[in-house]
């Protein structure tokens, strides 16, 4: 008998924190490492934010929090909803956690029973998957490819969409593609919906200020299914608090409910000095997001226009986020005299051994024809990276 449950055996490593490792591990042996692997902000938390936090400690908010969250962070929260996203939520509907990784947990395995069906937009955040085997359930995957700027269709979603389905899962931006539907397109989509009362929608809207194309547009928006929309969000990425680890929904009081009584018995409530940190980023002013906005869209134009210098590498132009996620089939079957590359795991592989720069294979996000590159670094290492990849792949024959 195996001493590690099926559960555990079954889940996979998440490939995005695991090529973090090893990057961080050849860079402590001294190597020149640039890591395009991990999606993580390279700002510092802002002062304002840092500061709240050290009046939280010296405030004595060291005993355990409510499970929920603080009040005056859900009413924070709640008035956020309000001013950005013109919806109407009440402390009740909300449930902090740690990290909007463990509000994804929360909602899946509050939703799903063995048998029912999650619908995933392939390309697709690592986690999606790995936790709806943890629900040991099912996902189906919709593939939207680089030529529809890795969008799925209404019609796509019609077809995918059965009596056992209970669960939409998607992210807008998106990790890894950085696309972002707009308005149109979530309303087609919202449509599909309202024909099938039985289906919940997960709407990861992490990377709602780090959005190119303008204002963020969230399916919650669409009456028809509004009820049925649990938003994700956090402050992780919007601003720079990804160590902090705190994560928030909006849903239903049922399903609210629901996800307090799952964190209640797994973790209790998140961190109460990064929650009152994240009272002051939500209430504040969001200058720094602005400043940190403008930064990742120069490096998005920057990354896309060096790419260009390596035309077999096909890309999107991301409109959000900060990925870029590039098709390198063209050298698959390739060698470069001694290394033979067979598919994306080889070839990020051989992109860190030759050249030092950390990227993740595609198929930790369903495409095992793409690589992702993080382009949340400076412009310098931007540059060096992609010249450092340009040099390997040349090698390529
Ligand atoms: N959703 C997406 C799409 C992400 O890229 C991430 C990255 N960490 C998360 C959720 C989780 O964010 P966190 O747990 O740091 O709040
Ligand atoms: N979400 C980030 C990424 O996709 C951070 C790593 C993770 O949480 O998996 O790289």
């Amino acid at each position: 008998m195996s001493t590690l449950s099926n559960r555990i055996n079954n889940l996979s490593e998440s490939e995005t924190l695991a090529m973090a490792r090893l990057s961080a591990k050849l860079k402590s042996e001294g190597l020149d490492v640039i890591n395009m692997c991990l999606g993580e902000p390279d700002f510092n938390t802002p002062d304002h934010i840092k500061q709240a936090a050290k009046n939280a400690i010296d405030q004595n908010f060291s005993y355990y929090p409510p499970v929920s969250g603080f009040p005056d962070l859900r009413e924070a929260i709640c008035r956020k909803f309000k001013r950005e996203n013109n919806l109407d939520f009440s402390p009740a509907n909300i449930i902090v956690s740690t990290g909007a990784k463990q509000s994804i947990a929360n909602i899946v395995l509050s939703l799903v029973n063995p048998g029912d069906e999650v619908i995933i937009p392939s390309p697709y955040w690592v986690s999606y998957k790995e936790v709806i085997k943890l629900a040991e359930t099912n996902a189906v995957y919709v593939n939207a490819g680089i030529e529809n700027d890795f969008k799925i269709t209404p019609q796509q979603l019609e077809q995918a969409i059965t009596p056992k389905t209970k669960l939409f899962i998607f992210s807008s931006p998106c990790n890894p593609t950085g696309s972002v539907y707009s308005k149109e397109e979530l309303k087609a989509l919202a449509d599909v919906f309202a024909l099938h009362e039985q289906i919940f929608i997960l709407s990861d809207e992490i990377y709602e200020h780090i959005n190119f194309s303008g204002v963020h547009e969230s399916i919650a928006q669409f009456e028809n299914i509004r009820k049925r929309v649990i938003i994700v969000n956090g402050v992780s990425k919007s601003f720079a608090m990804t160590g902090w680890r705190i994560g928030y929904m909006a849903a239903t009081v049922e399903i609210a409910e629901a996800c307090n009584k799952l964190q209640g018995q797994i973790t209790s409530g998140a961190c109460g000095i990064a929650q009152k940190a994240a009272v002051a980023a939500l209430s504040g002013d969001l200058n720094s997001v602005k400043t940190m906005l403008k930064a990742f869209h120069e490096r998005r134009d920057l990354v896309v226009s060096l790419l260009k210098d390596i035309p077999n590498l096909k890309t999107n132009v991301p409109q959000g986020a900060f990925y870029v996620f590039p098709d390198a089939s063209y050298y698959f079957g390739k060698i470069d005299g001694t290394t033979k590359i067979s598919n994306a795991p080889e070839l990020c592989d051989y992109l860190l051994k030759k050249v030092y720069v950390a990227t993740v294979p595609g198929d930790a996000f369903g495409d095992p024809n793409c690589i992702r590159l993080s382009y949340a670094t400076s412009n310098d290492l931007i540059t060096k990276a992609i010249s450092r990849l340009k040099i390997a792949l040349d090698d390529l024959h």
